[in-house]
């Protein structure tokens, strides 16, 4: 058994959101975000359909279901899946907790719909234990400039117990980030 060590907060939030992702249900990356705020967790969330409908990796995200056909970071107005950072956010919303200033730690770096609604939402640090980036050039450019604008964005090293959860291991390496099918 490993020694006793305090964590720092950066290893203990982002064991959290580790452990949150545990509950991720999709055949893409399994992601697990947590929001905190004066150094309290007000939300958390993991990627996976909308409550009440069927679960990804029981065939329910037709995107999801056929990464054949549509390519890493395309056709999310297809995709039911909802991310982790949407769903810590969103879980917020619904109880009516404020994200205004806080900080989201979340186990992959946000993809192009969750950096914009991040930055909406007025949170204003995120900590990120994976690359992402889109596949394509074009995407790439616009997806760096929305990162660009969250005020602090910073990776964290933390030993991931199923680095068999990020899709990019298995995927070419671009330039020096990953591409990931999410
Ligand atoms: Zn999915
Ligand atoms: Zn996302």
């Amino acid at each position: 058994m490993q020694p006793w060590r305090m964590p720092s907060r950066d290893e203990y939030y982002m064991g959290i959101a580790v452990a949150v992702r545990e509950k991720a249900n999709c055949l893409g990356s399994r992601v697990g975000a947590v929001i905190v705020r004066d150094n309290r967790v007000i939300s958390t969330g993991y990627n996976g359909v909308p409550e009440g409908m069927q679960n990804c990796l029981d065939g329910g995200c037709h995107r999801c279901s056929n990464t054949a056909i549509y390519k890493s970071g395309e056709a999310y107005d297809l995709c039911i899946c909802v991310h982790a950072e949407q769903n810590a956010l969103i879980t917020a919303a619904r109880f009516g907790i404020a994200v205004f200033g806080a900080t989201l730690y979340t186990t992959m770096k946000p993809c192009f719909n969750c950096a914009k609604e991040i930055l909406q939402a007025g949170i204003v640090q995120v900590c990120y234990l994976h690359e992402w980036r889109p596949g394509d050039d074009r995407k790439r450019a616009e997806h760096e400039k929305i990162i660009a604008a969250i005020k602090l964005i910073r990776k964290i090293d933390y030993p991931d117990p199923r680095p068999e959860w990020i899709r990019a291991i298995s995927l070419p390496q671009t330039g020096d980030g990953a591409e990931v099918p999410m």
